[in-house]
């Protein structure tokens, strides 16, 4: 084995930088750091070692993202990593119609990442900041991008159009790309693996809930339909977006509430989905408790988080033609045994029937089949996500590493 056999996954975000450092033939990351208020004076990194001890640094020089990565080159030297990283993968919100699938970084996929800004402005450029900076640190390393948006370009025309004057679409873009596609790939072949079935003969509806949420139809390992739109704001409800509206909500509240659309576009993204239902938190575990205690707030934003999950899973089984398998994955499909429980109550007309028992065992990590096995029946599974490996895993195939 060569004695370069690690990767680093870099997500960077506009005062943040998220890394993992990870041997991709064991499965394994060896350091993690968060980077946090960047552009701050008080910035700093926040570092986890292979056994979960911690431990802080405050940022040198100009407290942005070629500090951040700067401060994290010198952390690798001292663990003695720095040798061992034979490339750097980044995870890129955003590849419109341009990306299909991961790439090499070259100069002219950094152009087409730039053009792409128009469609994530807050997202993208602060992946252009996070990948020159890894150049600049890296000089030698081969960078790969890994795009949200990618695994959502086999939808048909049918479900990624909006019902618009078309030349919305063909002068600005405008049409439904999606996210979440890295973990949707994974737990694809995750559930496939899991059970032991092709994944090119397997309909599944995956639904991809934390702080952001989201859910696909995959067929046959092809993404047909999603829920996210141009932005991450369509679709299910989330921790504090409201996913789909009535468009005409802007006008309205333009007019009653003399509300600006960046007010509103504010609202509709950070104050609303559970936050602005409870009144009290976007944190699903906390609701969960206040409800536990009769908060009504709290219940009713877990009550409609469920039923428009619900609709949707039915929306989706549609798109597939069928299904074989519901997936619940990420921090809320993962834990939440009671928002599996009140999603699963909705879907009896569509032969799924939650195990109880086998709901409670299937948390903090473990996979499991949640549902009664009934021959002829779907199933309903949790599988952990983990985005952070299918970056690495690309990475590492795309700069040919041996692994
Ligand atoms: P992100 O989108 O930021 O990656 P995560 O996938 O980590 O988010 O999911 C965060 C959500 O998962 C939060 O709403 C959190 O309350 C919820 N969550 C985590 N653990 C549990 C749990 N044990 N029970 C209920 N909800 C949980």
């Amino acid at each position: 084995m060569s004695d370069q056999d690690l990767v680093l996954v870099l997500n960077c975000g506009s005062s943040s930088v998220k890394a993992a450092v990870m041997n991709v033939a064991e499965k394994h990351v060896l350091m993690s750091c968060l980077a946090e208020k960047l552009g701050n004076v008080d910035a700093f990194v926040t570092f986890k070692d292979t056994h979960g001890n911690k431990h802080k640094r405050a940022l040198a020089g100009e407290y942005d993202h070629v500090a951040a990565v700067l401060t994290l080159l010198d952390e690798l030297k001292l663990a003695g990593l720095y040798e061992r990283v034979a490339a750097i993968g980044h995870r890129v919100v955003h590849g419109g119609e341009r990306f299909t699938q991961s790439t090499l970084i070259t100069p002219e996929v950094m152009k087409d990442i730039e053009a792409c800004v128009v469609l994530a402005p807050l997202h993208n450029p602060a992946h252009i900041l996070g990948i020159e900076a890894a150049q600049k640190a890296f000089p030698d390393l081969p960078q790969v991008a890994v795009f949200d948006t990618a695994f959502h370009q086999t939808m048909p025309p049918h479900a990624y159009h909006y019902a618009v004057p078309s030349t919305l679409y063909t002068r600005y873009g405008v049409r439904r790309y999606g996210m979440h596609g890295t973990s949707y790939r994974y737990v694809t072949q995750a559930s496939a693996d899991f059970l032991q079935r092709d994944v090119h003969d397997l309909r599944l509806v995956i639904a991809h809930l934390g702080n952001g949420a989201s859910i696909t139809a995959v067929k046959n390992g092809q993404s047909m339909d999603t829920s996210m739109g141009l932005t991450p704001l369509e679709g299910l409800v989330m921790g504090t977006r409201c996913g789909d509206i009535d468009a005409s909500i802007f006008s309205f509240l333009a007019d009653n509430a003399k509300m600006s659309i960046e007010k509103i576009t504010h609202m509709l993204n950070k104050e609303s989905g559970l936050l602005g239902l409870s009144n009290l938190s976007n944190d699903c575990r906390m609701l969960e408790e206040a409800a536990s205690y009769g908060h009504k707030g709290a219940q009713l934003a877990l009550d409609v988080f469920a039923y428009r999950l619900a609709k949707y899973i039915a929306g989706m089984t549609i798109a597939n033609g069928g299904l074989d398998a519901l997936v619940f994955t990420g921090g809320i499909g993962e834990n939440s045994t009671r928002v599996r429980s009140e999603v699963m109550a909705h879907l009896e007309p569509l032969g799924l029937v939650l195990d109880h028992d086998a709901n409670m065992e299937a948390c903090f990590g473990r996979s499991g089949i949640i549902s009664t096995k009934e021959a002829g029946k779907p199933l309903a599974l949790v599988i952990p996500t983990n985005e952070e490996l299918m970056i690495a895993q690309d990475t590492a195939r795309l700069a040919n590493m041996a692994l």
